[in-house]
């Protein structure tokens, strides 16, 4: 079980005027599932970059069970946080050749059937997936390629999973479609969610509303938002 805390973070990129994140705070227990919302440069890609240890904080601090983050080793961290990226690709042959070419799979340590099997297992029966896993990747759809980007992340089965826009670019029923099988199927899992997108979020434990770099508004999803 992991426990992050993230500590009054200031995060400033090479250059710029202000800081990208400007004092954020977070805390993360298992099976929390947080999502970070907010308009664009609000600063939510660099407090994902800063947990995957990819940006340098300026002051404040990232704990894992204790230890600062800048402490570990490159693989430790990327074996606790990792996730999805704006950036979902597809190799020109099968789903499911997919799946084997960029995935745990292809690392030296090939996963058993019966783990397979347990960590992607409720992904594809919620989405009915598997009917598509025969499909050419050459003409995949947006949703196709989202799910199959997600069912990589969950094949990592990372302690925390830290999600980019998952829904970016999809039309509004995929949308909301693949948002509502990816928050039921992480129910249980220890989650940063950054989303433009607050349908939905009604069943996480916290939204967190960054602008400029500051952290404007926190609570359940109830709480925050006037008419839902
Ligand atoms: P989003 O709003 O979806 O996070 P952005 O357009 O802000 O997307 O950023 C896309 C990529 O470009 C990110 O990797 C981000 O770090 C980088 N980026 C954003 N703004 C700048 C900038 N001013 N200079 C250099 N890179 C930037
Ligand atoms: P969001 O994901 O909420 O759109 P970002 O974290 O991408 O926000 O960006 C926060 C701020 O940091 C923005 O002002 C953006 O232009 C700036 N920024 C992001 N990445 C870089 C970068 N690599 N270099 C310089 N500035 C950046």
């Amino acid at each position: 079980p992991l426990t992050v805390e993230v500590d009054d973070l200031v995060v400033r990129h090479p250059g710029a005027a202000r800081p990208a994140l400007d004092g954020v705070s977070l805390r993360l227990t298992p099976g929390r599932r947080v999502a970070i919302v907010g308009p664009s440069g609000a600063g939510k890609s660099t407090l994902l970059a800063a947990l995957m240890r990819l940006a340098e904080p300026e002051s404040g601090n990232i704990r894992v069970n204790g230890a600062d983050l800048r402490d570990l080793s490159g693989d430790d961290v990327r074996t606790l946080m990792t996730g999805l990226t704006q950036d979902p690709y597809i190799f020109r042959t099968t789903l499911r050749d997919n799946l084997r070419l960029a995935g745990p799979e292809a690392d030296d340590e090939r996963l058993g059937a019966a783990v397979r099997e347990a960590r992607l297992g409720p992904w594809v029966e919620r989405t009915g997936w598997d009917a598509e896993l025969g499909e050419d990747g050459r003409t995949v759809s947006g949703g196709q390629l989202q799910r199959l980007a997600l069912a990589r992340a969950l094949l990592y089965d990372p302690p925390v999973l830290l999600l980019d826009e998952p829904a970016e670019a999809l039309d509004e029923e995929t949308a909301d479609r693949l948002m509502a099988d990816l928050l039921d199927v992480i129910r249980d899992r220890t989650t940063v969610l950054v989303t433009h997108r607050l349908k939905g979020l009604e069943s996480v434990d916290e939204v967190v509303v960054l602008d400029e770099g500051r952290v404007v508004q926190r609570g359940r999803h109830d709480e925050l938002v006037a008419v839902p």
